[in-house]
């Protein structure tokens, strides 16, 4: 991790009373267990963050210690607000549409998106580093502040739900001394793996059911590719967040190098979630597209045209395996 920008960001974090708080619309754990690292770990110093992200908190992550602190956003920042801090949040965009209204810049960035363009005053953006929890963890010991119990149960929730349970690319033995040294600061294992993947509300699994059953499968059984239509939601009554983790069904068959997932919004627009093995650089498809992330796992926004889109992406994913990026 570059020292020089994290000392940078330690000093600017330090001196900040009233700093506020924000992740990335749709969040997932490594969202919230960053959101609420930092915000723990700044209240035990002594400062007063405001945490904030759009929809505030969804049910999945109510059981992360403080989780009453994240609200949805404001339409003003509050008045004393001395520092802005974006987590985990791979364009500015992506912070989400009301805080594009805000005339204040971004002070602090610290991400691990490698298509993070680095639109903060100061950015910390390791893309070698699995989650962004691990990289708060490592400022954190640069910084020598204290991670409570609380801090670290949600950096670890982070840690885990990035790295889908320690099982990607990217998990390393550094990962795995960070998520070590959380355990022995107070993170339980079993409890947040219970709370993150033994406990899918009956909703979730109705809409898991539908969505699996769309299942196609191409480029010689490399490609597979799920669809979600508006209507699934009223049928299984499940809500927008439900849909996380259902394209590790499909990129999970044995042989499917690339796994996709294609959200039609009732509005006309289409959500893309691409995930590798490894052979495909889905990053660099996504971005081909206006999207971004990671090698391993990527996505795409696009506000119409979605079936065309779709075929796109679709091609451009066969391409990419009848001529793999290594
Ligand atoms: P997911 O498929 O879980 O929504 O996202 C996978 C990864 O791609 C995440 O790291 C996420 O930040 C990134 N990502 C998802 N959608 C977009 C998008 O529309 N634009 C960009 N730049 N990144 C995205
Ligand atoms: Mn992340």
């Amino acid at each position: 991790m570059d020292k020089a920008s994290t000392q940078k960001i330690i000093d600017r974090l330090s001196s900040a009373q009233h700093p506020v708080l924000l992740t990335h619309i749709r969040p997932d754990g490594d969202a919230f267990g960053s959101l609420l690292g930092l915000g723990h770990t700044l209240r035990a110093r002594g400062q007063h963050p405001s945490l904030f992200v759009e929809g505030g908190m969804i049910p999945m992550y109510q059981f992360l210690p403080g989780s009453e602190l994240v609200h949805d956003h404001p339409t003003r920042l509050p008045e004393k607000t001395d520092c802005i801090v974006s987590l985990d949040t791979s364009t500015r965009e992506r912070l989400g549409p009301k805080t594009l209204s805000w005339p204040q810049p971004i002070d602090i960035v610290i991400d691990h998106h490698i298509s993070n363009p680095g639109y903060g005053v100061i950015n910390l953006i390791d893309s070698q580093i699995p989650a962004t929890a691990g990289v708060l963890f490592h400022l954190f010991q640069q910084a020598e502040w204290k991670i409570t119990p609380d801090a670290a149960t949600c950096l670890y929730t982070g840690l885990s739900t990035d790295t889908g349970s320690f099982r990607y690319r990217g998990t390393n033995a550094q990962t795995l001394h960070a998520a070590a040294a959380l355990v022995e600061l107070g993170a339980d294992p079993s409890e947040v793996a219970k709370q993150c993947y033994l406990s899918i509300t009956h909703e979730r699994h109705a809409l898991r059911k539908l969505v699996t059953d769309t299942i196609s499968i191409k480029d010689r059984k490399m490609s597979a590719y799920l669809t979600i239509l508006p209507e699934f939601y009223a049928k299984s009554g499940a809500k927008s967040e439900d849909s996380e983790g259902i394209i590790e069904d499909v990129s999970s068959i044995q042989g499917v190098e690339v796994g996709s997932l294609f959200e039609f919004m009732p509005d006309g627009g289409l959500r893309v979630s691409l995930r590798s093995k490894g052979k495909v650089d889905v990053n660099s498809i996504a971005s081909s597209f206006g999207g971004g992330g990671h090698k391993a796992a990527a996505g795409i926004r696009f506000t119409k045209d979605a079936q065309k889109n779709q075929e796109l992406v679709l091609a451009a994913i066969s391409s990419a395996l009848s001529s793999p990026a290594k």
